[in-house]
């Protein structure tokens, strides 16, 4: 049953419906439309309808009892809780707080002990500890095992994952044990008021942006982008408990022989000063002036998809839907027009100015400040004005 209807009393048998499927979907019988059993619930005939007669019809209440509470999935990297952890904990306790539900955070590992302490401290009613050699480093099979078991007793009606390798890796394992729904890399979450979480992810591409609902199966699971959502504070009187759990392991197929550290270096996703490229760059040789002013501020060039694809610069210094995002404390959008695939990655910064020469570019719209003008002009001023030590708003004073 695809849940939609026709309303007969609106109905004027005009068959548009009939002619606009793709699937013979739909049939005229007595001059009012009648769903077949071949409709995809696409809903293309719902939205040519000119009398709005189709519509959707909600079969499932939302509220699925038995089943409440968020619970968060936290990242150990080296035994310590990497910043997603905080970004999840604080989306989940928006997401508890709007339903009033408890918000209880699991941590695998092995000597965890220390990052559920600090767990605790972001205000979070439980931390859910499998504290276990087998669980010292992320295998898939290990780490589905024990947050299958954390579901099954807590019965939570939302379950966060980051979008990070690892939560990539098991939320998908985890949503077909559980036989529930899953929507990976979302960017804004919500809750409607029957307890719908609203999952919002960019889909074909970045061009258009999808707000998906799991409306029957439980939990409700989603993968997170990281660096966008803002991480929770952490709070004066930590009231929650550590709860150890016993975690029993099975005879997993795969085994760690070694861990190699990742080269540093090779991506801007953590990099606290961005100087970013854009197509206002003429020249490959250009590209000198950014990595000069980088250096001076301590951080890192990034650029835009178009300049990738010309190959001045790898694929993990692209920032936006494609690539990379980043939460800069202070991110120089330097000749970049402001597309919306490119500022989905970059517009959670702190500080972000943006130089271009033309005063309606959208990048506009994101930056704290303008910079309108020739970045071969500016750029040159900048750097002398940072290698004299003046603030780069003394930018704005000089050159008016
Ligand atoms: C599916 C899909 C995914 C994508 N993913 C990404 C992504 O992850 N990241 C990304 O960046 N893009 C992505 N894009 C591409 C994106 O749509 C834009 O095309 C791209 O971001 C534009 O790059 P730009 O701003 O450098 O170039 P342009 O849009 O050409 O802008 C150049 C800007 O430079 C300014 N300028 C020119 N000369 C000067 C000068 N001398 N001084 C100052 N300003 C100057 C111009 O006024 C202009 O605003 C994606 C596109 C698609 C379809
Ligand atoms: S398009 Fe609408 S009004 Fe026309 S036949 Fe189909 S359901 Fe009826
Ligand atoms: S929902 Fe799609 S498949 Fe079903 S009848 Fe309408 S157009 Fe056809």
């Amino acid at each position: 049953m695809s849940g939609l209807r026709v309303d007969s009393e609106r109905c004027d048998g005009c068959g548009r419906c009939v002619d606009v499927c793709p699937f013979r979907g739909i049939v005229l019988t007595d001059d009012v439309a009648v769903f077949t059993e071949s409709c995809r619930a696409c809903p293309i005939c719902a939205r040519e309808c000119p009398t709005e007669a189709i519509f959707l019809e909600e079969e499932v209440s939302s509220v699925v009892p038995g089943y409440s509470g968020v619970l968060v999935v936290a990242e150990l990297r080296g035994g310590l809780l990497q910043p997603v952890s905080a970004e999840l904990v604080g989306e989940g306790r928006r997401l508890a707080d709007l339903a009033g539900f408890d918000l209880h955070a699991v941590v695998l590992g092995s000597g965890c002990r220390d990052a559920a302490e600090v767990l605790l401290q972001y205000g979070v009613d439980t931390v859910q500890m499998y504290d276990h050699p087998e669980l010292e480093h992320f295998r898939s099979e290990p780490y589905t095992d024990a947050l299958e078991d954390a579901v099954k007793r807590l019965r939570p009606a939302v379950a966060l994952m980051a979008g990070t390798p690892t939560g990539r890796s098991l939320a998908p394992r985890l949503a077909t044990r559980l036989r529930t729904g899953l929507t990976a890399d979302c960017t804004a979450l919500d809750l409607d008021g029957e307890g719908r979480l609203l999952q919002t992810r960019p889909a074909f591409g970045g061009d258009v942006m999808a707000t998906i609902a799991t409306p029957t199966g439980r939990p409700q699971m989603a993968t997170v982008r990281p660096s966008v959502m803002p991480p929770a504070e952490k709070v004066e009187w930590p009231a929650g408990e550590v709860i150890e759990v016993p975690f029993q392991p099975a005879e997993y197929r795969s085994r760690v022989l070694e861990m190699r550290p990742a080269p540093e270096g090779s991506t801007i996703a953590d990099a606290e000063v961005v100087v970013a490229a854009g197509r206002g760059i003429r020249r490959k040789e250009d590209l000198e002036m950014l990595e000069k002013l980088a250096g001076a501020l301590g951080g890192m060039v990034g650029c835009t998809r178009p300049l990738v694809e010309a190959g001045w610069l790898p694929s993990t210094r692209q920032v936006g839907l494609s690539g990379r995002t980043v939460r800069a404390r202070l991110y120089i959008a330097c000749g970049i027009s402001g597309a919306i695939q490119h500022t989905a990655g970059m517009r959670s910064s702190e500080r972000i100015i943006a130089i271009n020469a033309d005063a309606d570019a959208p990048i506009f719209d994101a930056a704290h400040l303008a910079v309108v003008g020739d970045l071969y002009e500016i750029l040159p001023v900048l750097l002398e004005s940072i290698e004299r030590g003046e603030s780069l708003y003394a930018l704005r004073t000089r050159n008016g």
